[in-house]
């Protein structure tokens, strides 16, 4: 039996709009390209954008951590007794985390990175629910996989837990074998991943799109062997940014004469750092601090407004510094030397724009990544 229509979406983490347009991947299956205005922030903000249509402060997902005096990640705490450099070892991290989602029975993506464990009653984890799935938003924000549960579309998604030749090999024999098929939506981070340690080095990333493109064009031939129409999108969520250099941030304010825990709290990412204050003292101390750090700003009120990740409760952080694009916070709570690539700098800036490239011309142009959302739904719908 051959399907009538089918929809294939393949988000490819961290492929930027300029790096697509230097390499034009994908333009034999979708040729055409729409840069995209990406939201301040990690893909633990610009996934759930993309899936719902709405910025952070209205879904609820901003930082991969938020404060609260309720954690749920309490209960690791003694980890902090353990040293460093056993406990952030991967070879630690990895089965901790394995036996963490288990018992936890949370689905999302997260990770300890190098937070202090001590730490861990101060924060928690904000994609507990897998977000490639119906009813993931404590907000109570619809996703697309809730709109195409509630129609009862038929429809498939991978995401980051399957390896990428695995999902596309599932992904091709699902194309032969479910002709009831509507909806494909097919996601890997492995681009993002080698992005992070090869940006630059334009012959390498010309062949890891390419090993990628390669297994999107089989999959639409499949696709268009078993359907009669095919329509076909491939985007991002962010580029990548080449690294220039690192600013000892935790260092400046560490040397302050405050006591991180009780006066203040400082939350590290490889970007930004985020701050939260128990007296206005602390406050106009660590303000004086990142005012004389000349490669970062301290984001307004407005400015978090105007991107979309304003929360009126800061539980994000009551005061957020952001690294000019390109200086990474070195150390961080991510890492205690940066990659080569990062993004999660102003979405002004050139890298840091996504792309969206589709089958059929779109108008109006989807000029930001949560216009992702309401293309899939229309291609979906047609
Ligand atoms: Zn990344």
């Amino acid at each position: 039996m051959r399907r009538e229509r089918i929809v294939l979406a393949f988000f490819v983490d961290a492929l930027g709009w300029e790096i697509a347009r230097r390499h034009r991947p994908f333009e034999s299956v979708a040729p055409h390209a729409y840069r995209q205005r990406t939201v301040l922030g990690y893909s633990c903000a610009a996934q759930p954008t993309i899936l719902t249509g709405e910025m952070p402060s209205t879904h609820g997902h901003w930082g991969m951590f938020y404060r609260t005096e309720r954690s749920e990640l309490a209960n690791l705490r003694p980890l902090r007794f353990v040293p460093p450099f056993v406990v952030h070892h991967r070879r630690f991290r990895n089965p901790l985390l394995r036996w963490h989602r288990r018992q936890s029975g949370f689905t999302g993506y997260y990770n300890f990175y190098r937070i202090p464990y001590g730490l861990f009653d101060r924060y928690d984890i904000c994609e507990k629910n897998d977000i490639y799935a119906p009813g993931a938003f404590a907000s109570g924000t619809p996703s697309i996989f809730d709109d195409l549960a509630a129609e009862g579309l038929p429809h498939r998604t991978w995401t980051w837990t399957t390896p990428l030749e695995e999902s596309f090999a599932e992904l091709e024999v699902a194309l032969t074998t479910e002709p009831e098929l509507r909806f494909v939506l097919l996601y890997t981070a492995f681009l993002d991943g080698f992005l992070h340690d090869h940006v630059g080095d334009e012959e390498a990333v010309a062949e890891a799109i390419a090993r990628v493109e390669r297994l999107v064009e089989s999959a639409v031939e499949r696709a268009r062997e078993t359907s009669g129409e095919v329509e076909v999108l491939v985007f991002s969520d962010h580029g990548m940014t080449a690294t220039v250099g690192g600013c000892d941030v935790m260092g400046t304010i560490g040397s302050l004469e405050l006591a991180h825990g009780s006066d203040y709290l400082a939350f590290y990412d490889s970007t930004m750092a985020r701050f939260w204050f128990t007296h206005e003292t602390a406050r106009k101390e660590i303000v004086d601090a990142l005012e004389g750090i000349d490669r970062g700003t301290i984001l307004t009120d407005d400015d978090l407004k105007r991107e979309g990740v304003y929360f009126e409760d800061g539980r994000f952080g009551e005061l957020i510094f952001l690294m000019d694009p390109g200086t990474l916070v070195v150390p961080s709570y991510m890492g205690e030397r940066g990659p080569r690539g990062m993004h999660g700098f102003t979405p002004d800036h050139e890298d840091s724009h996504a792309v969206l490239m589709s089958s059929l011309r779109l108008d109006p142009e989807p000029a930001h990544i949560r216009d992702t959302y309401t293309v899939m739904r229309r291609l979906v719908a047609a």
